[in-house]
This record gives structure tokens, C-alpha cells and sequence, in this order.
């Protein structure tokens, strides 16, 4: 009684501490009843994601096993952990008061095989952390100490049944704890109830520790707090930055830990230190100061910090001493969303670098030299070359049926190569006898706002919403995936709702209703780069590689890393403007794909297009030609 009251004393203390953390943080729209909304998701989120354990496989098959050992056998235990806490209280007390005999049956007999899966399960952990090493995990002193608790809660269980069984004569199907009652037949009948009476009190007291352990644990606190999070998770589009107004804040993103939602907050108590996140970060895998576990672990330490300085005394968010931030490695960040699309957990790391970014950008004004050259460039000339002349020139006369609105973004107008794509289009439209308007836009302000600076971004969001809702046409096609996912999922937060289709889909549709056909054989072995903002943002996976399967003689040949595994090409974030120190991401993608026997890099995707080039001509094999898939569906035609 006196074990269980202190160790809920102290689960409880710690517990009011990370609730008094969390309560630092800003409102989110999940807040009071707002999680209500969308709750048949947030269910089978909890039931796929929690139970089902589905995105901890992703990966690391290894890893995912040997977790859900764990997990699993940890779900199954719980009414045996409540049975023998309360026995430890009230000797008499039985789950048969909570279940009939059958199904108390089959419960024992559960615990006994949830005892084995998590030996299984702990063993293998055990064998991961210390003979495989993965380099993607630290083996701390806490993550050892779990283990080893784990398996004493279970060892000391066994131990429990055994003896228990060994006195009374049950018929229950428990064939570990049997087999161990059968070793324990030969002592006496006073020995094996002080056993009893010893392995209950040790199993509960390794219990009770491990459990008021667990709540100050880092990594292991994960346990309580990763199921809230991933009901919490968001259901919006991935990456879909949230809207800043800029007329009622007095400070603008976040530069101390309480400028985070308390959901981002949250995120940060709920990280496994499993390192998914790292495995394709383009920033962390070509050495760049950002590696997105450690930016949630230092995160968290000044979160811990704050909640016990006090509110506004914690460290700040960006600085050059742990546990704040270094500036490059938020400037680092191509928001490629590999890193949340791979957590397990649900934790969003890149919305937070956002939130930095805009700090930086509208509070302090603390901005490197080539970001304030984009940004000025953007401000000054509406695209972030500072460029002037435009390369797109397409003859067209007003047409009073069309329905598609073709949006031209800096990249089409101001880029020679790019421009060359946006002609592509229209001329595979007119092929296909498809009547279009054209809306020379400019930025779609992704850029902008990717870079912090939300109130730029909002300035060329209004201008073309304005331009968009004079338009009959109410489709709006787009050839970059950045312009694609800004107008299709943040433009309504500004009033503007359209149809968007990006030019993949468009194409696609065309050649499948047969207005496109696809004749002359082209003989080339291609492999297809997956634009982030196209592949793991909105889902388009299969329709490039559909087209490229239709074209006669095209072989298509993936790379090792493709669909929502892909490695990004470094342009996203506003990357594809500034200067990369080091190694770049495009030289690294480039070389994926030059192991493969190809002619041609397929991309979807203006920045894609862009950086492969310019990494191609690094590795010196611009023999290699990097194409957008409308090019390759002309020249077949
Ligand atoms: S969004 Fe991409 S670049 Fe940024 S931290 Fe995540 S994985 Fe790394
Ligand atoms: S942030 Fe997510 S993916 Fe990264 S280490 Fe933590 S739990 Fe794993």
C-alpha cells in the first residue's frame, strides 16, 4: 500500500510538471472541443497507428517487430498489472470479479503468451541496441534501464504465477508458468508461499518503479504520451502551414518555446529517439548543422527548461548554446516532409523550423545575407532571381469557353529551361484540342512564406486570388507542385478555393481519355525523380509513372529511394535560391540515379528540374538529360 501511494505520489507530481510544460504553449485549433472535429479519423488513426503499430514497419522491419512485441504483450498485460497491484493491497482480490471463469481462462492463458512476446520482443531490442547499432539510435543509460525493467516486470511475473500456481491447484492453460510451478514442486509448501508472497512484492515493486519511472523518462515517456498525439495528429493536408494574422499578433512566430502551440509542445514529449526521421532528411544525410531528431531533443530540453524556469525565463529558440537552436540549421530545412511523414508518431518537425523562420524573419530581422537577396527579390520583382526579362512567350487570343486557367509561376516565366516546360503544355493542350486561358502570375508566394516572411506570402495570395476570382475559367492548372499544393490547400485560408489540377493529372486524364496518344517509340531507359511537394505532399505517385509506362519503348527504372521514400532534390523551403555550404542534395540525388544504365531523369516538378540539372553538370554528366514529363510525352507523340 505504502509502494503503490508513493509511487503515485510522485507519477502525479511529475505528471502536474509535463501538464504545466504543455501549458506554455499558444492555442490550437485541437484545444477545448476542437479535437471533436474529425474524431471518426483521429479513431482509426488511434486504432491503425497505436494498435496497429503500422508505421513503425515503415523502414525498419526489425525495429517495427520487435516494438510491437513489446507494445502488444505491454496492452495485454495491463489487467494483470491492475490484478497484481491490487492484490498487493487486497490479497484476496481476482479478475474473475471483472470477467466470467471462461474468460478469465483465456486471459491467463493471454498473459503467460504475452509474457513470452515480450522477452522475444526485449531480446531483440536488446540485440538491436548492442550487436546490430544502428547508427540512427544513441544507446543511452535510460534506454537500457527500460529494457531491463521491462524484463524484470516480466521475469518477476512469471515467477509470481508460478508460485501461485505451484499452491493452488488451478486448471488454468498457463504453460510457461506451469512448467516453472513444476520446478518449483519439490520444495515445501512454506517455502513456495513465501515465494508467493516474495515475487508478488518484487513484481509489483519493479511495477510501480517502472511506472512513475516512465513519466520521467525522456525517450520512454512516449508510452503515455504518443497515443494522445497521434489522435491529436493533424488531419490537414501534410506540410499546410497555418495561417498568421498579422494584424492581431504583437510578435510574429516563435522565438521562445511558449510561441509554440501547445500542440507542438506535445510533440515534443512524444519523440522515440527511433531516428525515422533522419534517414531521408536531405539536410542531415549531406551534413548540413540540421538532423531533425536532434532538433526535437533539444527542443524538448528547452521545453523541460522552461517549464521549470517559467514562463517567458526559459532559453530562447535560436542560439548557439544547447538546447536552443543554431540559425543554420533552421535555414537548413528544404520542407520536404520526410521527416514527418516517417515519424511514427506523428510529430511535425518542419512547421516548427516555419515558425522560427518567421520569427527571424518579421520579429528580429535576423536574416543571412542570401535570404534577404531572395526575399528582396521577391518583394522587388516578384520572383526570387530578381529576374526581369520573361522567357515564356505563347500566342494565345482570349477564349471565352475555356474552363482551364493555366497559372504560370516565377519559375515558368523567368527561367529559360522551366519556360520551356510551361510550352510544352500548352502545346500538348492544343494537340489535344483543349481551349486554356493563361495567367502569367508570377510567385504563388511559396517561397515567401516557406522563407518566414508570411506577410509577403499574403500580399501575392491576395493579388491573385483577385486575378483567379475574375476568371471564367475555374480550373486551375499549375506545372509546379509548389504552386499546386499552396493554391489547392493554403489559398483557403485567405478565401480562395479552386479546383487545381497539376499538369501530371491533367496529362495523365488527356491520355487515358485517348485526346492524347502517345505513337512514336522512343527507346530510352528513364528513371523518375519524385517531387516532394507532388509525391509525399499530395499523394501522385502512380499517375507520372502511368504515363511513362505508356509510352512505347520507354523503360522505366526506379531508383533506390522513390515514392514517398524519394530523397528530395534540395530546391524546396525556399532552398533553391540560396547558397548550400558542403555537399549539395542535388549532387546526392544525381548520383543515386547515375548507377542506373538511363538516358533520362524524369521529373514533374520546375525546382527538380533545376537543381538535377545543376547536379548533373557537377558530377560532369550532362550527357544525362533531365526532363519534365510533358517533354517526354511530346517528343513521344
Ligand atoms: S522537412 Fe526535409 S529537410 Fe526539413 S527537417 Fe524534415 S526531412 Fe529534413
Ligand atoms: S521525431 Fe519521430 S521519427 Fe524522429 S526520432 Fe522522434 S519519434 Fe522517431
Amino acid at each position: 500500500m505504502i509502494i503503490l501511494l508513493v509511487a503515485l505520489a510522485v507519477s502525479v507530481y511529475r505528471v502536474i510538471f509535463l501538464i504545466r510544460c504543455l501549458r506554455l504553449g499558444k492555442t490550437d485549433y485541437r484545444g477545448g472541443f476542437g479535437w471533436v472535429k474529425g474524431i471518426d479519423r483521429r479513431v482509426i488513426s488511434l486504432v491503425g497507428y497505436v494498435l496497429g503499430q503500422v508505421k513503425v514497419y515503415r523502414g525498419d522491419l526489425y525495429a517495427g517487430i520487435s516494438h510491437s512485441l513489446i507494445f502488444w504483450s505491454f496492452v495485454l498485460l495491463l489487467p494483470e498489472v491492475f490484478e497484481s497491484v491490487m492484490m498487493g493491497v487486497f490479497p484476496d482480490f481476482s479478475l474473475l470479479r471483472f470477467m466470467n471463469s471462461s474468460l478469465f481462462y483465456v486471459y491467463k492463458f493471454l498473459q503467460d503468451f504475452a509474457g513470452v512476446m515480450a522477452i522475444v520482443g526485449v531480446a531483440m531490442a536488446f540485440y538491436r541496441r548492442y550487436v546490430m547499432r544502428p547508427l540512427k539510435i544513441e544507446n543511452t543509460k535510460e534506454a537500457f534501464s527500460i529494457l531491463l525493467l521491462i524484463l524484470l516486470v516480466i521475469l518477476t511475473m512469471f515467477g509470481f504465477s508460478a508460485a501461485s500456481l505451484s499452491i493452488h491447484s488451478d486448471a488454468l492453460m498457463m504453460p510457461v508458468s506451469r512448467l516453472l510451478a513444476e520446478a518449483l514442486s519439490g520444495l515445501s509448501l512454506n517455502t513456495r508461499q513465501t515465494l508467493y508472497q516474495l515475487f508478488m512484492l518484487i513484481h509489483n515493486f519493479v511495477l510501480l518503479f517502472f511506472l512513475s519511472y516512465l513519466v520521467f523518462t525522456r525517450k520512454h515517456l512516449h508510452l503515455l504520451t504518443a497515443p494522445l498525439n497521434v489522435f491529436l495528429r493533424s488531419l490537414k493536408p501534410v506540410g499546410e502551414i497555418n495561417y498568421l494574422d498579422l494584424d492581431s499578433e504583437e510578435t510574429f512566430g516563435a522565438g521562445k518555446i511558449e510561441d509554440l502551440s501547445w500542440k507542438h509542445l506535445l510533440d515534443l514529449l512524444c519523440c522515440t529517439e527511433c531516428g525515422r526521421c533522419q534517414e531521408l532528411c536531405p539536410a542531415h544525410l549531406t551534413n548540413k548543422p540540421l538532423h531533425p531528431k536532434k532538433l526535437i531533443l533539444d527542443l524538448r530540453e528547452n521545453l523541460i527548461l522552461s517549464g521549470k524556469a517559467g514562463k517567458s525565463k526559459g532559453p530562447p529558440l535560436i542560439g548557439d548554446d544547447l538546447p536552443s537552436i543554431p540559425a543554420e540549421a533552421v535555414w537548413s530545412c528544404t520542407t520536404c516532409a520526410a521527416c514527418v511523414t516517417r515519424c511514427p508518431v506523428f510529430i511535425e518537425h518542419f512547421p516548427k523550423i516555419i515558425e522560427i523562420r518567421r520569427f527571424l524573419v518579421l520579429t528580429e530581422g535576423k536574416v543571412p545575407r542570401d535570404v534577404i537577396r531572395v526575399l528582396r527579390n521577391l518583394e522587388l520583382f516578384g520572383n526570387p532571381w530578381g529576374a526581369m526579362e520573361k522567357y515564356f512567350n505563347y500566342p494565345t487570343e482570349k477564349k471565352e469557353k475555356s474552363d482551364l486557367l493555366i497559372f504560370l509561376g516565377c519559375s515558368s516565366l523567368y527561367n529559360p529551361r522551366v519556360a520551356r516546360v510551361s510550352l510544352s503544355l500548352c502545346e500538348l493542350l492544343r494537340e489535344a484540342g483543349i481551349e486554356f486561358e493563361i495567367y502569367e502570375g508570377g510567385c504563388c508566394g511559396d517561397p515567401a512564406r516557406r522563407l518566414g516572411n508570411e506577410y509577403l506570402y499574403q500580399l501575392f495570395v491576395r493579388k491573385n486570388v483577385e486575378k483567379f476570382n475574375g476568371c471564367r475559367a475555374k480550373k486551375i492548372v499549375t506545372i509546379c507542385p509548389h504552386c499546386y499544393n499552396t493554391i489547392k490547400h493554403e489559398y483557403p485560408q485567405l478565401g480562395g478555393v479552386y479546383e487545381v489540377i497539376h499538369h501530371t493529372d491533367l496529362i495523365h486524364q488527356l491520355l487515358e481519355s485517348g485526346k492524347l496518344k502517345t505513337a512514336k517509340p522512343l527507346n530510352w531507359s528513364v528513371t523518375y525523380h519524385d517531387p516532394c511537394y507532388l509525391g509525399r505532399y499530395n499523394n501522385m505517385f502512380d499517375a507520372p509513372r502511368e504515363i511513362l509506362k505508356s509510352i512505347k519503348g520507354v523503360r522505366l527504372l526506379e531508383m533506390e529511394r522513390n515514392r514517398s521514400n524519394s530523397l528530395c532534390c534540395g530546391g524546396g523551403g525556399g532552398r533553391a535560391w540560396l547558397e548550400e555550404q558542403g555537399q549539395r542534395i542535388c549532387v546526392e540525388r544525381v548520383r543515386e540515379a547515375a548507377v542506373l544504365p538511363i538516358d533520362k531523369i524524369v521529373v514533374a516538378c520546375p525546382l527538380c528540374l533545376i537543381m538535377l540539372g545543376e547536379g548533373l553538370k557537377e558530377i560532369e554528366k550532362e550527357e544525362t538529360e533531365v526532363l519534365d514529363l510533358c517533354e517526354i510525352v511530346k517528343r513521344s507523340l
